[in-house]
């Protein structure tokens, strides 16, 4: 679907990211999953809530994904791949019960992440008494649960009932970026800063962790805006959470983000980026008590956040370091022939005004151009 259409006036942001969702593929994706079987199971090492190293179980189940995505959906999501429609109270049982079995029951894990492709206790995503169940259970094994909701969704009545069942919790919110423009027009994220930042005094108030999500490069901005911002807004959601984890755009299939990756407009950020992004954010962040985190999914692939190729292992693996120990050393002696071409797209981004940022991968398809009259 072209974003202006002739005559007809331009497509609505809306009807670029719900398209895809109902391609014959799309459907019988969605279809060939088995509703008995979580998406995925894994154990990470973590860290509790007072600083203690443990184990975490991260269970991601198979759902009916997340009501925001049923009304309109965030550019950059792609789990409307992952869900089905039709899964019940029954399926998501037999979900934890395998997640159980391939963890033997968590043995060893001090944490559990339940995800859900949505809002967890959103009754209308997830049965009640499945929620009620998974909180007592976790609460019973002594395990600190996080789960993931959306801002506007965290509302005092259903936090206060989440709380007397399962006081030892941390609410992750997607909220991707500190800004109200970009979460409009670049995320589409159906929630604004003022509903972000109330959510985050009601979590307080009922004592849980707050964990926020940041989204580096969302679509429709330059590397070098990217890093402009995100520094900038790292700095200012970690006064008000316990955990801040940035998320480096990785392309999902079928996105907005996905076309204009494959037309040529959208690189995902450069491994450079996210180290500069660190070093500049650090000192600001490191007196306080916020744990940052930076993960970069996908990193040195296509899709992922990446440099070059010759040196995308080294950088991943110093990030990866660094949410670890949050120690800028882990960077030292850092270096590769392409960190020139990303300091030159940075700075021509930055002194430019080029609507997607000045880098190769950036200036469309040039058969466009050429037919262009
Ligand atoms: S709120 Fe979360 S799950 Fe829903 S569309 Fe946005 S990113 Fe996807
Ligand atoms: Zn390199």
């Amino acid at each position: 679907m072209p974003l202006l259409k002739g005559k007809h006036p331009p497509s609505r942001l809306h009807e670029l990211v719900k398209a895809p969702e109902n391609l014959p593929s799309s459907v019988e994706r969605r279809e060939s999953w088995d509703a008995k079987r979580p998406a995925t199971v894994y154990l990470t090492p973590e860290v509790l809530p007072d600083g203690t190293p443990c184990t975490a179980a991260t269970v991601i189940l198979r759902t009916k994904g997340c009501t925001w995505w049923w009304k309109s959906g965030c550019t950059f999501c792609g789990y409307f791949n992952d869900v089905r429609d039709d899964i019940t109270a029954g399926d998501l049982f037999s979900q934890w019960d395998e997640a159980k079995r391939r963890t033997n029951d968590f043995e060893g894990c001090q944490m559990v992440k339940v995800y859900t492709s949505g809002t967890f206790f959103e009754d209308r995503e997830i049965p009640v008494e499945w929620q009620e169940a998974i909180l007592r259970e976790t609460h019973e094994k002594g395990l600190h649960l996080v789960v993931e909701a959306q801002a506007h969704l965290c509302k005092d009545e259903k936090l206060s009932w989440l709380a007397s069942i399962q006081p030892n919790c941390t609410v992750a919110i997607g909220l991707e970026a500190y800004d109200d423009e970009v979460l409009k027009f670049h995320v589409n994220k159906g929630f604004n800063l003022k509903t972000w930042h109330k959510a985050v005094q009601r979590l307080r108030k009922h004592n849980f962790g707050v964990k926020t999500y940041l989204l580096f490069k969302p679509p429709f901005m330059s590397e070098g805006d990217a890093l402009f911002h995100t520094t900038r807004w790292v700095k200012e959601v970690a006064q008000l959470s316990d955990e801040v984890s940035v998320n480096p755009m990785n392309i999902q299939k079928k996105t907005i983000v996905d076309r204009l990756h494959r037309n040529k407009e959208y690189r995902p950020p450069w491994l450079w980026s996210l180290v500069k992004m660190i070093q500049d954010s650090h000192e600001e962040i490191s007196h306080l008590k916020c744990r940052v985190i930076v993960h970069p999914t996908a990193g040195g692939k296509i899709r992922g956040s990446h440099n070059c190729g010759a040196c995308d292992r080294e950088v991943v693996a110093a990030i990866e370091r660094y949410s670890v120990s949050a120690d800028l050393d882990e960077f030292s002696g850092l270096d590769c022939k392409c960190r020139s071409t990303w300091l030159d797209e940075v700075s021509s981004d930055m002194s430019m005004p080029i609507q997607f940022g000045s880098g190769m991968p950036r200036r469309g398809d040039p058969t466009r151009y050429m037919r262009a009259p």
